[in-house]
């Protein structure tokens, strides 16, 4: 299982990063699946979106980060994969590491897979993102409701998807969250307080 974080590990040196070094889950059973959003003031502001699966966060960095406007179609580049116990992390990687500069936790909470009705997912959800389509649920702190992960391949790319919101009485035409909510869910600070 540690090969599947092999990517990750590799980028980072944990003795001067304050992320965690993390170890692959093997899952964890019927507990409730976590994603988190984790606003990251990189060389370029960026939003990190990730989803437990199968022991490990998958991730995709999101340049503007996500909308509750189903109308906006938002980039999601593909990441490597990162530890579970990523999703705790709020800190300032230094600035000549990879991904340097400061992390805050903008969202959290727990999903489900579910089918384009909006009932429960019938495959894994492994298998769905393999197929390059993925819907599930959000029950965030400041995201709610249903999302579509679609492997649009822009440019010809495989890494490049697209993180759209469903409608459904969470969508939000005139919403923009990442505007009016900047803030940590953890501290209630913004990365201009830390930076
Ligand atoms: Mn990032």
């Amino acid at each position: 299982m540690a090969k599947r974080l092999q990517e990750y590990q590799k980028k980072r040196d944990f003795r001067t990063t304050p992320e965690p070094a993390g170890e692959a889950g093997a899952g964890r059973g019927d507990a409730a699946l976590k994603f988190v959003v984790q606003k990251h003031a990189a060389s370029r502001l960026h939003y990190d979106f990730r989803l437990e699966v199968d022991g490990v966060l998958k991730s995709w960095a999101v340049p503007k980060g996500p909308s509750v406007n189903p109308a906006d179609k938002r980039l999601a580049v593909m990441t490597e994969d990162h530890p579970l116990e990523y999703a705790d992390f709020e800190g300032s990687i230094p600035e000549d590491e990879y991904g340097g500069g400061t992390v805050i936790v903008w969202d959290r909470g727990t999903y489900r897979p579910q089918k384009a009705d909006g009932s429960e997912a019938p495959m894994a959800f492994s298998q769905a993102l393999e197929e390059g389509h993925a819907e599930f649920f959000l029950e965030g702190e400041k995201l709610q409701g249903g999302f579509v992960l679609v492997n649009a391949r822009l440019g010809g790319q495989a890494k490049n998807w697209l993180l759209i919101k469903l409608k459904d009485d969470y969508a939000h035409p005139d919403a923009a969250l990442t505007a009016s909510r900047p803030e940590s869910v953890i501290s209630g600070r913004t990365i201009e307080d830390l930076s």
